[in-house]
């Protein structure tokens, strides 16, 4: 767990969360399922799957390092049916562990990486709303890229200073997976790939989906870079958003179940209160399905970000404030405890 937490392993899927403090449940809480997320279902991306099909020895000294520490869960390990490779990889390097591992073949659909949705459709459990954790109904999920970081902490005493990240598009010369020092410019990520075939119309971190367009090549990776893609003028759907026309499409494709038109309409109000206590924003997982199926091309995503973004400005400003006034409450009760001489 030292060497996990010193290596700086966190979570590579997206969120970053310190591995060390999930790997470090409550005691009342017992994790009955490790379930390994490879279930990289976003368009474009493939790192995750890459790397199952070249590392999954190290994808298996992680899993046997984390069962010892949580105290020997069964195992499942999720992988989308459109991985063939990866399945074949995985269940050679998995074929003679002892105890209840399994690997799961789960349909392809979006957003089934989230861990929720991981959760449910790997061991049929719900999380229930927060603040509620995967612990909380037993499991413990990691990204597959993490557990391999894990393997390399623990056993080779290695920090993580690099990661595998997809880079493609049509506008890429040639597309590849390739793993690169934190920090790698994407400029020279495009360059190690040919360089551009034209100059994109969009260059998105991370994936289609829930990944963010970005103006500058200078921009250097992250532990949760998954992907660097360049889009052609032909990829890429120019439009302006109009007026929520209440179709409930968005409603529909919410994963979440949440009412994704009225956090939009909220958030444009200006009425984040709103937007948290009656529509529950906070739960937002930020996969895009609202915004990709709205035929008003509302900018819906964008608005949950931006709510959860001032939400939590706004919790961290609390938090501050309560620990000063603790702090001024403190330092006047030591100075009342003083006694009167050695004032
Ligand atoms: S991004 Fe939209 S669809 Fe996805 S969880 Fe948030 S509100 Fe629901
Ligand atoms: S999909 Fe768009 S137009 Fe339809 S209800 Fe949702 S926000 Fe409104």
């Amino acid at each position: 767990m030292k060497r996990i937490e010193a290596a700086g392993v966190c979570g590579m899927g997206g969120a970053g969360f310190p591995t060390a403090v999930k790997l470090n449940p409550p005691p009342n809480k017992r994790c009955e399922y490790l379930i390994l997320n490879g279930a990289e279902c976003e368009p474009y991306l493939s790192a995750d799957c890459r790397l199952m099909m070249e590392r999954a020895d190290r994808i298996r000294v992680g899993v046997e390092i984390m069962r010892k520490v949580l105290g020997g869960p069964a195992v499942r390990i999720a992988i989308e049916a459109n991985k063939p490779e990866a399945i074949a990889s995985m269940e050679k390097a998995f074929a003679d562990i002892e105890g209840n591992v399994e690997i799961v073949v789960l349909p392809v659909l979006y957003p089934q990486g989230s861990e929720k949705h991981q959760i449910y459709a790997t061991v049929g459990r719900i999380v229930p709303e927060p603040p509620a954790l995967p612990i909380d109904v037993g499991c413990v999920v990691e990204n597959v890229g993490t557990v391999a970081a894990i393997a390399n902490a623990v056993e080779r005493g290695e920090i993580l200073l690099s990661r595998v990240t997809t880079v493609s598009g049509d506008a890429v010369v040639e597309p590849k997976n390739i793993e690169a020092p934190l920090g790698t410019k994407y400029a020279d990520l495009v360059a190690f790939c040919g360089g551009e075939k034209e100059p994109p119309a969009k260059v998105i971190s991370g994936g289609t989906m829930m990944g963010f367009a970005v103006s500058t090549m200078e921009i250097g990776t992250t532990r949760t870079t998954s992907g660097l893609l360049l889009l052609s003028k032909r990829r890429v759907f120019q439009y302006g958003s109009g007026p929520c026309i209440n179709c409930g499409r968005c409603v529909r494709a919410c994963p979440m179940n949440l009412n994704p038109a009225e956090i939009s309409k909220a958030v444009e109000a200006d009425d984040i209160k709103s937007a948290e206590e009656e529509y529950h924003v906070m739960d937002c997982i930020e996969c895009g399905a609202c915004s990709f199926g709205c035929p008003e091309y509302r900018t819906i995503t964008q608005m949950c970000r931006r709510a959860k973004a001032s939400i939590r400005a706004r919790m961290a400003a609390e938090r501050a404030k309560a620990a000063a006034a603790k702090a001024k409450e403190d330092a006047a009760k030591q100075a009342a405890a003083v006694p009167k001489e050695a004032k």
